[in-house]
């Protein structure tokens, strides 16, 4: 690259060196922009990425520089002809490594100089631009496996003979990770706007730019090659992910539905992982929350998106929940951090099936759906979505008042989800990239707590397995006892748990107490495969208690229109010591609920001192 399409890599290094003393943000803003509109369009990318100490943008998952200290420390030794020792020794006088190079560096230099053959190299040495120190950073990352560590050594070291000791000293500490310019996302995009958009108020247009394409360097590289009016143009791209739109946190329905200006869209709040997902033709693409690519630990979910998502190209959001393969349950979001792990991942599929959830749409054919209002986002989503057994829509109802509000809510957690998410659908309700606002408010259950004590229920029913437990039972209906009325109240379905010798010896533990109707003394708003007659008991733990529309149990005695449930519970061993009447109480269970909350709120808030 010719030095005109190029910066001296010592503009870069005097100003980390000018930022270091500053503390005001305007001041450094200014400085930024400064140096921004002074740099080639062609580099300006790397030189943004420099200052957000990085390569390149983390969703692309490239690697890390990857140089230990140790390697480090060797680097400077070789580039200054001393030992590794004086190395470690100078950084640990001056306080750090980037002044250690610095420092020999310098003095490496002067005994050059005295040396009167080489002056006439050292006054003709090249100058080190922004390219060349980039090339050789993202050269040093790029060196993996056997030998890599030499590589990297000896590339880090040619580098630093290159350097100046200014140069040298930010060279170092941005390759130790230490470069702490200070300097945010929000001061750089500030710069940008100052730079190339003549002034602060064009923020907003960088912003925008920013939240669809996840990466400074390239909306740099945009404004200062073509100006402000190409990133007004902006639009998604397939592949590169959008950074999502975030919800704020209220718990009252009333204020909710103000919020939303009086009429909300209201889904399930899915407990599983963000999921922004990318297709073109067959070639599909899944980013986290965070943007990193995780599409390898989702071969299923790529799958169900190909053969679901109709359009040619889209970009689709939704939530991947993990399944109970026999009972087609809900399971806690932490199961799928099994799939974190690479190597046995077909295996964990089959294990720990996940179902999507979409609940919104950013992009298809060529139309930038990010800009338009909620309802015609969902109605293009289920013109393009064709369910299928891993792919579907999130469960939504339209409310006009707080007590739909909350009936929806119950229902929600009633079905094993964490909450809702309450969303305004009025004519600015947008897709608002990166952003966390009050068109999108999380209504969650308020308390939570680990269900410390087992519970122990009575079989009432029984439900067929799916999956791997095809042919048997897969799940139990269980209740608890009422004794003031003498029945039998629902309050979970368990599936977990359970050995595959329980599993197999369930079909004769059963038998004798399979009946054709309900039983009499059994109160439930749930239809099993079979109704068993009350008189197995199990015991029972479970994450926490919960209210749900569901269940009988206790119902009335917190809310009107719930029982009290178990959520993610799980068969601990049966209890033949047991009568159905000695099994806990709708009672029992109901004093557990209310000191559950009692904990919680006497329970002094994080930080508070005890
Ligand atoms: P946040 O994402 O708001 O920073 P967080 O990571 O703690 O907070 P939550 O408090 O659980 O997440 O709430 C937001 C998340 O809920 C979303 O990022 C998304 O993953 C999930 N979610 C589940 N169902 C939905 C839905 N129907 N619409 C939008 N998001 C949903």
């Amino acid at each position: 690259m010719s030095t005109a399409n190029d910066l001296p890599f010592k503009v870069l290094a005097d100003t980390f060196e000018a930022l270091e003393s500053i503390t005001s943000r305007t001041q450094m803003t200014n400085i930024l922009a400064s140096l921004l509109k002074k740099t080639p369009p062609e580099i300006i990318d790397k030189v943004v990425y420099i200052i957000e100490e990085k390569l390149w943008p983390d969703w692309k998952g490239l690697p890390e520089l990857g140089v230990a200290e140790k390697s480090i420390i060797k680097a400077i030794a070789i580039a200054t002809g001393q030992s590794e020792d004086i190395v470690e020794k100078t950084a640990k006088t001056l306080g750090d490594l980037g002044k250690a190079a610095e420092s020999l560096i310098s003095a490496s230099r002067e005994k050059q100089k005295k040396a009167t053959t080489l002056l006439s190299f050292v006054s003709t040495k090249r100058e080190l631009t922004v390219s060349r120190v980039y090339e050789t950073l993202a050269r040093i990352a790029m060196a993996q496996g056997e030998g890599s560590k030499d590589i990297k050594i000896r590339l880090l070291s040619g580098l630093l003979t290159e350097a100046s000791p200014k140069e040298a000293r930010y060279i170092v500490r941005f390759v130790e990770g230490k470069l702490r310019l200070g300097v945010g996302e929000a001061t750089l995009m500030d710069a940008l706007a100052i730079a190339f958009g003549g002034g602060s108020f064009a923020r907003p247009i960088i912003e925008r730019a920013y939240n669809l394409r996840a990466d400074l360097g390239e909306v740099a590289k945009i404004v200062a090659a073509k100006g402000i009016e190409e990133l007004k143009a902006l639009k998604p791209v397939v592949g590169i992910p959008i950074r999502p739109m975030l919800a704020e946190r209220h718990n009252d329905p009333v204020e909710i539905l103000e919020k939303v200006g009086g009429v909300g869209f209201v889904e399930y709040k899915y407990d599983g992982e963000r999921a922004q997902i990318h297709k073109k033709g067959s070639e599909v693409i899944i980013y986290s929350r965070r943007l990193e690519n995780i599409t390898h630990q989702y071969p299923d979910v790529v799958d169900y998106a190909r053969r679901g998502i109709k359009a040619d190209e889209a970009i689709v959001e939704g939530e991947i929940v993990a399944v109970d393969p026999d009972t087609g349950d809900f399971k806690p979001f932490q199961e799928l951090m099994h799939r974190k792990r690479k190597h046995d991942i077909q295996a964990v599929v089959k294990e720990i099936p996940v179902k999507v959830f979409l609940f919104d749409l950013l992009y298809a054919n060529g139309v930038d759906y990010t800009v338009k209002p909620l309802p015609e986002r969902r109605r293009a989503l289920e013109e393009i979505v064709e369910r299928n057994e891993g792919l579907d829509i999130a469960e939504y109802i339209t409310v006009k008042t707080p007590g739909d509000l909350e009936k929806f809510f119950m229902e929600a957690i009633g079905n094993g989800a964490e909450g809702v998410m309450v969303k305004a659908l009025h004519k600015d309700s947008i897709y608002q990239a990166g952003t966390r606002g009050w068109l999108w408010i999380k209504y969650k259950r308020d308390y939570r707590s680990e269900m410390i004590d087992t519970v122990d229920l009575v079989v009432v029913g029984a439900f067929y397995g799916k999956g791997r437990r095809g042919g048997k039972f897969g799940a139990l209906l269980m209740a608890a006892y009422n004794d003031e009325k003498d029945v039998f109240e629902t309050v979970c379905k368990v599936g977990s748990g359970f050995s595959d010798e329980d599993l197999n010896k369930l079909p004769d533990l059963l038998k004798p107490y399979i009946m054709e109707r309900k039983p009499v003394r059994v109160v439930s708003n749930i239809e099993p495969d079979v109704w068993v007659e009350p008189k197995l008991v199990a015991e029972i733990i479970g994450a926490e208690l919960t209210l749900s529309p569901l269940h009988t149990c206790g119902v009335g005695k917190i809310r009107s229109d719930a029982g009290i449930s178990i959520r993610f519970p799980r068969f601990i061993r049966w209890r033949d010591d047991k009568g159905p009447e000695d099994a806990t109480t709708s009672s029992e269970l109901v004093e557990m609920y209310k000191r559950q909350l009692k904990k919680i709120v006497e329970k002094p808030s994080e930080g508070e001192a005890v």
